[in-house]
């Protein structure tokens, strides 16, 4: 059976920069779409060298902005995929959409031109946030825009930013169910988190606004997980929530350890490059202008690639898989390194935590309990502690 393979791609420009984003996202007025088309189709020839007889599971146009390129570098892109490997059938392929009608227009030829799976960038439904947030739609932008994704996409998710600033239990509780009445099969719901380096950051040190404090979150929480549920969808990630059948795909290959590769600025990759024996970790050059030339010039703009040690493996799995509902799963985990999660745990010190009530444990797996997610970050910290070493 052929390996499989997911393929991230970084569009790295957007319009305008949001206030709290971290992500690797550039303003820039010219484009040279023509050379950035080749830079991704030589990069793609890279790997596609090193990743030889790969089954493609799913790809992922992400960004920035991806909805902003040009749909012929879409088109392109996917034949190149098309062309170095074979892709699955029912291969996933999801294009991330900012909610303007600039990009709606675009929606019929992107599926044409392979996608099959939207998942938009709404992030409120009122436009006092969306103004805070420093987005470039309305709220009335955004309805008709997800009701255009429900026509033309039978699988399609949106975004929201919750635990805002002034924000209350009761407004939210209204957005969120407004929201719901979308049809959408799968929902993101983050809460607004301060990231260094952003805009947010250096406003909340000057104390310009306040931000719920942790036992508002929590309740925030504990809401979000209880409306959505209610209305038939599964949390199967700490903000992830799907009906049946809808999980993403390609994120699940990220929380569940699969080989991927990212292709464009600032993308990374994990994966067993033919022939060898250890992961690797390889990042592209992050500055757009900078990662056009190193590909050029190389073919691929790497700027680190490091062998990923098994114990740097081991941790890297319990912190994407203690995410999910299902948590970390013997069957997955001993694909990957081999051993079962009772040779790599002391299962002394896990039951310490089971006893403490933060997870729940069998030799198949090791879970975190749904009323102790909100403690997700500090859990996955105790279970990497009990990795025999
Ligand atoms: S649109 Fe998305 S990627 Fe671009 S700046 Fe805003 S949050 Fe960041």
């Amino acid at each position: 059976m052929q390996k499989k393979l997911s393929i991230y791609i970084h569009y790295p420009f957007c319009k305008s920069k949001c206030p709290y984003c971290d992500f690797n996202s550039h303003v820039r007025d010219n484009v040279e779409y023509e050379k950035f088309t080749n830079a991704y189709l030589q990069e793609i020839e890279f790997f596609a060298d090193r990743l030889k007889n790969r089954t493609i599971k799913t790809i992922f146009f992400g960004g920035g902005t991806p909805s902003l390129m040009p749909i012929a570098m879409v088109e392109k892109i996917l034949e190149k995929i098309s062309s170095s490997w074979n892709v699955e059938k029912d291969c996933e392929i999801t294009l991330e959409t900012n909610p303007t009608s600039f990009e709606s227009d675009k929606f019929k030829s992107l599926k044409l031109a392979g996608i099959n799976r939207l998942s938009v960038g709404i992030q409120a439904l009122n436009d006092a946030d969306l103004k805070f947030l420093g987005r470039e739609h309305s709220a009335k932008e955004a309805i008709s825009v997800i009701k255009k994704a429900a026509e033309i996409f039978d699988n399609f998710s949106f975004d929201l930013i919750y635990a805002r600033p002034t924000q209350t239990l009761e407004s939210w509780r209204a957005e969120l169910k407004q929201a719901l009445e979308f049809n959408a099969n799968h929902l993101s719901l983050y809460q607004l988190t301060i990231e260094k380096g952003t805009k947010f950051f250096s406003e909340f040190k000057q104390k310009k606004f306040i931000m719920p404090d942790e036992n508002l979150s929590a309740d925030f929480y504990e809401m979000t997980n209880q409306i959505t549920s209610d209305a038939g969808f599964k949390l199967y990630e700490i903000s992830n929530y799907a009906k049946k059948n809808f999980e993403c795909q390609h994120n699940l290959v990220y929380w569940q350890g699969g080989d991927y590769v990212g292709i464009g600025a600032g993308a990374h990759s994990r994966v067993f490059l033919d022939g060898e024996k250890n992961r690797r970790a390889i990042m592209m050059t992050h500055e757009p202008l900078a990662w056009l030339s190193g590909v050029e010039k190389n073919g691929a703009a790497i700027q680190t690639n490091d062998i990923i040690s098994t114990y740097e493996l081991t941790e890297e799995l319990i912190l994407m898989a203690l995410r999910l509902k299902n948590g970390i799963e013997n069957k997955i985990f001993y694909e990957i390194l081999q051993k079962n999660l009772t040779e790599v745990f002391d299962y002394e010190k896990l039951e310490k935590l089971a006893n403490q009530g933060l997870i729940k444990i069998d030799s198949d797996s090791i879970k975190i309990k749904d009323d102790k997610r909100i403690l997700t970050n500090a859990i996955i910290a105790k279970v990497c502690g009990a990795i025999y070493q």
